[in-house]
């Protein structure tokens, strides 16, 4: 199983980071490692000051794909869920100045948790989603505001790497990101349904 994460998705997002919005998607992979399921506490990791949440559609991919042509991308996922993509951002900052690659700043242990999951039939156009911590909402996302859809996700990503049945792509984040801190608690919701519920420790 493997973790396939977008970034920059979201125009005002991009903007927030002083990141140019791509002409074509980015995307960056965490290891199985990084999944932190069952709603269990994150431990905020010592190597690190600034650790940041990013809300997250997920799609779980269904079926082996290779190549998939965007008209039949949906074909390859029938659930969507939510996630965190944490990622220390003063790592991460450091690692873009030096042109490095990113993986300590995004893949280390636990730097993914993931909630449950609804049917995609089930789920309304545009789907809309929502991050609170203890009980206000900081990130608010809609996937009208995508900028590359997940059917053109998928087929962008598949050009390079086989999809395989249980791998996760993290659809990217909206404006909104921000620290998290000892204590707090974080709920993510698609529509009004919490799916993920969890402490920081
Ligand atoms: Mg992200």
């Amino acid at each position: 199983m493997k973790i396939i994460c977008i970034g920059r998705n979201y125009a005002e997002h991009a903007k927030e980071l002083n990141n140019a919005v791509p002409e074509k998607p980015v995307f960056f992979m965490k290891p199985d490692t990084a999944l932190l399921t069952d709603n269990k506490p994150f431990y905020l990791p010592d190597f690190s000051q600034e650790v940041h949440y990013e809300t997250e559609l997920v799609l779980r991919i269904s079926k082996m794909g290779k190549h998939v042509e965007k008209g039949f991308a949906r074909r390859y996922y029938d659930e969507i869920g939510i996630g965190i993509d944490f990622t220390a951002r003063d790592l991460q900052r450091e690692c873009k100045q030096k042109g490095l690659p990113w993986e300590i700043a995004k893949a280390f242990d636990n730097s993914a948790p993931l909630g449950g999951f609804l049917p995609k039939k089930e789920l309304p156009d545009p789907i809309l989603f929502h991050l609170n911590i203890n009980g206000e909402t900081v990130q608010e996302g809609t996937t009208e505001d995508l900028l590359f859809s997940f059917d053109e996700l998928i087929a962008y990503v598949s050009r390079f790497i086989t999809l395989r049945t249980g791998d996760l792509i993290y659809t990217g984040t909206p404006a909104g990101v921000g620290s998290v801190k000892k204590g707090d608690r974080l709920q993510a919701y698609i529509g009004e349904k919490l799916l993920l519920d969890f402490e920081v420790k």
